[in-house]
């Protein structure tokens, strides 16, 4: 049979600046956090320290402009580099991709002074970001978020619970989604709340299938005061800001996923190639073969359509449907593809000696973050036949 050894994933990527990013990439990827992740990930650690490293390495703020402190990237760039983390360790791709979603309300509606003032120590100042947009009652239906924001003079007051927070209790700085107004959309603004705010608290960690090193948590909000001048964008623009984050914050998830699916199934190879029953290495079967080449060609696929959508946003051209249909076929794959690779290691898959258990339960939670894959369908559809007429 052919030889199998892994090959490094041939990426397509627009300048010689870019291929000098990946490669530097790669190089503190295989030194940093590849090592590490599975024993760090058994004992639940958040690697805080990474995150500090990935900023001073300018990968904290790549697809931001660079008069703010960030990378001037296309996102076809920085999505290729989430890939890259996201293959070694969720936590740390996931991670950064949650950060540059928390960091973009303020870019994308701050005022000038605003984002002079905070974005450039959020873009390579070594503090880390959270998105809070969920509660305990309110998930996919994200617009009947109930936690408060009151006018108190020039302050506004927030009280109320966000669940499911990603760097929940670690962040140095949250974007918080709360109701100023009436019910439903409109009555939502956005919120820049630094993490010692007085009256913010957060719940002990989620206990997850996976991602253990990446905390997830309740937080609490008991009258937290916040100056006017930490509203981002309008009062009643907070939804939309939260939506058009989340455009662009699920083709992170997209890009995570293939990361994930791609690692998976370098594992895969590297062990059929090896493993030898009826004195044969596995992979000389036709029915591993037929799997691997699925699996191979998921991830070429859903490569191919996460990077067509970042093109169109690179363009500035519309691709919220793109996003979608990117977050929905990725993270399915992912699914597909980790779920196939433990079959392919057999018993030893099913076992915590190989990654390939790990990142099984990682790739599930990819379906549910920044929208479930149901939601996505619907956004489609949206796209596709209009609004529901119900
Ligand atoms: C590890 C982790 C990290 C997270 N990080 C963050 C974060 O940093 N910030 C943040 O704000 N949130 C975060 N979330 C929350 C996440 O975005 C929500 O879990 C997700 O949006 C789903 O909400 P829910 O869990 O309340 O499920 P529900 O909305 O209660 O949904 C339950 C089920 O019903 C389905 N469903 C709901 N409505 C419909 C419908 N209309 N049609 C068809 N099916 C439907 C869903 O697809 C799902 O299968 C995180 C979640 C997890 C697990």
């Amino acid at each position: 049979m052919a030889d199998g050894a892994v090959q490094p994933v041939e990426r397509q990527l627009p300048t010689e600046e870019a291929r000098d990013l990946l490669a530097l990439v790669r190089e503190l990827v295989q030194r940093e956090i590849a090592p590490h992740a599975a024993d760090e990930e058994a004992a639940g650690r958040f690697p805080r320290e990474l995150f500090a490293l990935l900023s001073e390495s300018g990968l904290l703020g790549l697809p931001y402009d660079s008069a703010f402190g960030g990378g001037d990237q296309p996102y076809e760039v920085y999505l290729q580099v989430l890939e890259e983390l996201a293959a070694a360790r969720l936590t740390v791709g996931l991670g950064v991709s949650v950060h540059s979603l928390s960091c973009h309300a303020l870019a994308g509606y701050g005022t000038k002074e605003q984002r002079a003032e905070h974005l450039p120590r959020m873009l390579g100042g070594k503090l880390l970001g959270a998105y809070c947009l969920s509660e305990p009652s309110s998930g996919s239906d994200a617009a009947s978020l109930r936690t408060k924001a009151v006018r108190d003079g020039d302050d506004w007051v927030l009280t109320g619970t966000k669940a499911w927070i990603t760097h929940g209790g670690v962040a140095d700085f949250y974007t918080v989604l709360a109701r100023t107004g009436g019910e439903g959309a409109k009555g939502v603004t956005a919120f820049l709340v630094p993490g010692d705010a007085e009256g913010l608290s957060a719940a002990a960690p989620e206990k997850k299938m996976g991602m253990s090193g990446s905390p997830t948590a309740q937080l609490h909000f008991d009258g937290v005061r916040v100056p006017d001048a930490r509203r981002l964008g309008d009062e009643g623009q907070g939804f939309a800001i939260a939506l058009s984050a989340l455009d662009s914050g699920r083709l992170g998830i997209a890009a995570c996923a293939i990361g994930v699916a791609q690692a998976a199934l370098d594992e895969a190879l590297t062990y059929a190639t090896e493993r030898r029953q009826f004195g044969r290495p596995i992979a000389d079967f036709q029915g591993l073969r037929f799997m691997l080449a699925d699996m191979a060609t998921q991830i070429e696929a859903g490569r191919a359509l996460y990077l067509a959508a970042a093109r169109l946003r690179d363009a500035g051209k519309p691709f919220s449907k793109q996003a979608a249909m990117a977050k929905l076929l990725c993270t399915d794959a992912a699914m597909k593809v980790t779920t196939d690779a433990v079959q392919v290691l057999g018993g030893y898959g099913y076992t915590a000696d190989f990654p390939v258990e790990r990142y099984m339960r990682e790739a599930k939670v990819l379906q549910i973050v920044e929208g479930t894959n149901q939601i996505q369908r619907m956004v489609i559809a949206r796209h596709l036949a209009g609004p529901d007429s119900r």
